[in-house]
């Protein structure tokens, strides 16, 4: 279950921020906006207020233009850890609009891939930024970048902060990180197939007990033992298992297929949560705050629906904290809407804007409520009577 932490004790608290969550490559399809399309990239704050980032998906664009609002043209210094260098984890570098500010200083920690050898984030920088695949000069890159090289097994301290390196196993390899901080201890391995018993042993001890456990949960179980058996990535139960065997406490799903809607992911979700207790599905926006063995965890607030307030009787059922049913009586607030069908006697124009407003039953003794929305017509087919249109709206303001 999820533990709420009071506030005031922001001094010893880690904060990690999930800015990308999608696997192998970006999706701006709508059944995938709850969840997010952006590829991995997450932030980590540590209690003395040091900066991390982990992996530089598509995600780091977004973090990027956060940052340059937070600070203007302060300067700014992070630690970077990149697991690997698929597209998926590095297509970010080129649009992380702080790499061309002179006043910021970045550290960035990979591996020495076999393919590469010496210096090899360095020459993915060169490479991704080479002509014709960019169309910006490498040396526009003005903040002060410095590289090292990790091993497996590697330990080392940041500012406080214990990072433990372990290689994964995953096609040209992948690195596994483990934080303790002050706060408590995260753990990121993305990128992994199980199956090989050493390596699985190493996820397990890089793990162990930790307060969150970020694994891939990419494919179903039953994909991983068939169609994509070998390509290098794990399942929800394949998680669950490493979790409960290694003591972990919360458990993050990442790395979600591209072509996993947010309907697939919440029934990944639903099917761990009946085998594991803390389980979370990770969303682009969602931040986990750390500190005293607690964790507290904020969803985004929804994108791309509209917000309106309402009074609407409804009745709700679902299931409490500890697992009960319940079924309660109650008033919708405000609504969120995306969009609607509806069947005129007109033709309205595709692409163009119509303004709907509806009644709302107000509560007793007060006046009706008016919703009033801006829409754009976006679908126009034959309605179910002769001369009417049936009309696709997605609602605007
Ligand atoms: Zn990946
Ligand atoms: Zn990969």
């Amino acid at each position: 279950m999820a533990e709420s932490v009071c506030s005031g004790m922001s001094n010893k608290v880690a904060k990690l921020s999930f800015w990308g969550v999608r696997g192998s490559t970006p999706t701006v399809d709508r059944a995938t906006w709850r969840y997010g399309g952006n590829t991995p990239c997450l932030e980590l704050v540590a209690p003395d207020g040091t900066q991390f980032i982990l992996d530089c998906g598509t995600g780091l664009r977004v973090l990027g233009k956060r940052w340059a609002e937070i600070h203007g043209t302060n300067s700014i210094e992070a630690h970077i850890f990149v697991t690997h260098y698929h597209w998926d984890h590095i297509q970010g570098i080129p649009f992380f609009s702080p790499l061309y500010a002179g006043q910021n200083r970045f550290h960035f920690y990979s591996f020495r891939s076999e393919f590469l050898g010496r210096d090899s984030l360095k020459q993915v920088f060169e490479a991704q930024m080479a002509h014709p695949y960019f169309p910006v000069d490498l040396s526009a890159m003005s903040a002060a970048r410095q590289f090292s090289e990790v091993t497996d097994r590697d330990q080392f301290e940041i500012n406080g902060t214990r990072i433990t390196a372990r290689m994964l196993n995953h096609p040209q390899g992948c690195f596994g990180f483990r934080f303790e901080t002050s706060a408590g201890t995260i753990v990121y391995a993305t990128d992994n197939e199980p199956g090989v018993p050493k390596l699985d042993q190493s996820l397990r001890e890089l793990a162990a007990d930790a307060d969150i456990f970020i694994n891939d949960a990419q494919y179903t179980p039953e994909q991983l033992t068939t169609t994509r058996k070998g390509w290098g990535h794990s399942s929800w139960l394949a998680g669950v298992k490493v979790a409960q065997e290694a003591g972990v406490r919360n458990l993050v799903l990442f790395h979600h297929d591209p072509d996993s809607s947010d309907k697939i992911v919440d029934g990944v979700l639903h099917d761990a949560r009946q085998k594991f207790e803390n389980v979370w599905a990770a969303s682009e926006g969602m931040v986990m705050s750390l500190g005293e063995e607690r964790v507290e965890v904020i969803m985004p607030t929804t994108r791309g629906g509209l917000r309106q307030e309402g009074h609407f009787r409804a009745r709700v059922t679902g299931y409490t904290e500890e697992g009960r049913a319940f079924q309660e009586e109650t008033v919708l607030r405000d609504l969120t809407l995306q969009g609607a069908l509806i069947y005129l006697n007109h033709s309205p124009r595709l692409q163009s804007e119509l303004q709907v407003t509806m009644e709302s039953p107000g509560d007793e003794g007060q006046n009706h409520n008016h919703l009033r929305f801006r829409g754009y017509v976006v679908r126009l087919e034959p309605g179910p009577e002769k001369d009417q249109t049936a009309v696709g709206i997605v609602f605007t303001e």
